[in-house]
């Protein structure tokens, strides 16, 4: 393994994971879903496969019917008018739109400003694109984990290319506020950065919360790169579609070092992502509705087994403090977990690089059936 990969191994997901199997455990690590998603959307993809459509390479772009499908998306949802043709990528999952922008748009050397904690592939692929990663780290403040906007404007230098942002926030469940994203806004005019934002769980914000792309605030369409996923959105994560949408630019760009990664993926499923698009809002809302009572469910289950809650606002995670149990490794924890309770989480650690900062936070996932989250909750009630 060369220099640039070494420090990151194995990922925490595929750790936990097969520990889960291994030992029996219900899984609150990795985030999937264990209900797949809408009936119609799998019979979409069969039938598309049954028709031979997307059986052979599908266009490098993405087939047409889900680029204008996402293009739409973005207008009804957003009021963000985007050209099929020209400024919409489709890509193999969120994971590759995200490698693709970076390889796409750094040269080596530069610094990329990302939100810690950060979702794990943003520091390999920084790292494959030899850029350099400057963390900004969230903190606990008020029940939620808050941005700092002062360290984030001290993180930018002269260096910094472009800002990695996530909204909702993987995994601390933070959703930016009006006030916090304009701010960052108002930051990447003014110091000409390039932003590119991971809002694939744009559709999962609770309560007061809402999801406001970066792309709609002033001076930011032609600078933003936006990434979505229907493994999130829809419930099919495996599947691996996701897309990107930009000004034509940096569509062409990442387009650019997408064809040399996978060239083009997912095939029959584009189709059948291209009509889940086009769900009513019913499907949308109750999505948002079932994801929160399992959250609130997880949230009293939890704070019932001892953790401190942090109230998740979007996302399907919650990150707990395991400190008020008399535990501070969390690592250790987790690794343990699964003897102790039956059961396995992801520690916050592997998403910081100051491993000290993370190391009391724990993640559980919500995106379960209502009946094995409450048999976890029991589980750990008994720690
Ligand atoms: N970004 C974030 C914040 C995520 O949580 C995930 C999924 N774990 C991804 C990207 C990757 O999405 P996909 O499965 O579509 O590649
Ligand atoms: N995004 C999922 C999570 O945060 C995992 C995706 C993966 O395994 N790469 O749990």
């Amino acid at each position: 393994l060369n220099r640039r990969l070494a420090e990151f191994g194995t990922t925490i997901f595929a750790e936990m994971s097969a520990l889960a199997v291994a030992t029996g455990s219900i899984n609150l690590g990795q985030g999937f879903p264990d209900t797949d998603g809408p009936e119609e959307v799998r019979e979409a993809a069969v039938r598309a496969l049954r028709d031979g459509r997307g059986n052979q390479y599908p266009p490098g772009p993405g087939v047409p019917e889900l680029r204008t499908a996402v293009a739409a998306h973005q207008l009804r949802r957003y009021g963000l008018a985007y050209d099929p043709d020209t400024e919409v990528l489709v890509t193999a999952g969120a994971t590759e739109a995200i490698a693709a922008s970076l390889l796409a748009l750094l040269e080596p050397g530069d610094e990329v400003v990302a939100l810690e904690p950060y979702y794990d592939s943003y520091a390999a692929s920084i790292a494959m694109a030899g850029g350099r990663r400057v963390p900004v780290t969230l903190r606990p403040d008020g029940g939620r984990f808050r941005l700092d906007l002062d360290e984030l404007r001290a993180a930018v230098t002269d260096r910094t290319r472009l800002l990695l942002l996530n909204t909702p926030h993987n995994p601390t469940g933070t959703v930016l506020t009006r006030a916090e994203l304009a701010a960052v806004a108002a930051l990447a005019v003014e110091r000409d950065l390039l932003v590119v934002t991971d809002e694939v769980y744009e559709h999962l914000v609770f309560d007061e919360a809402e999801h406001l792309p970066l792309a709609t605030f002033p001076g930011m369409r032609e600078r933003t790169v936006t990434i979505g996923s229907a493994g999130k959105t829809f419930s099919f994560t495996g599947w691996k579609v996701g897309w990107v949408t930009a000004a034509p630019g940096l569509v062409t760009a990442v387009r650019s070092a997408k064809q040399f990664l996978t060239y083009v993926a997912s095939g029959p499923f584009q189709y059948a992502v291209a009509e889940a698009l086009t769900l009513p809002d019913s499907y949308f809302e109750g999505f948002r509705e079932g994801m929160r009572v399992r959250r609130d469910i997880l949230a009293e289950g939890l704070t019932g087994a001892g953790f401190e809650v942090f109230r998740p606002a979007g996302t399907y995670f919650i990150t707990t403090d395991i400190r008020p149990l008399g535990e501070k490794d969390g690592l250790a924890f987790c690794r343990a977990l699964p003897e102790r309770a039956g059961v396995v989480a992801v520690p916050n650690a592997v998403f910081y690089d100051d491993r000290e900062a993370g190391s009391p936070f724990v993640r559980f996932a919500f995106c379960k059936r209502e009946e094995v989250l409450r048999e976890a909750a029991e589980r750990l009630r008994r720690l």
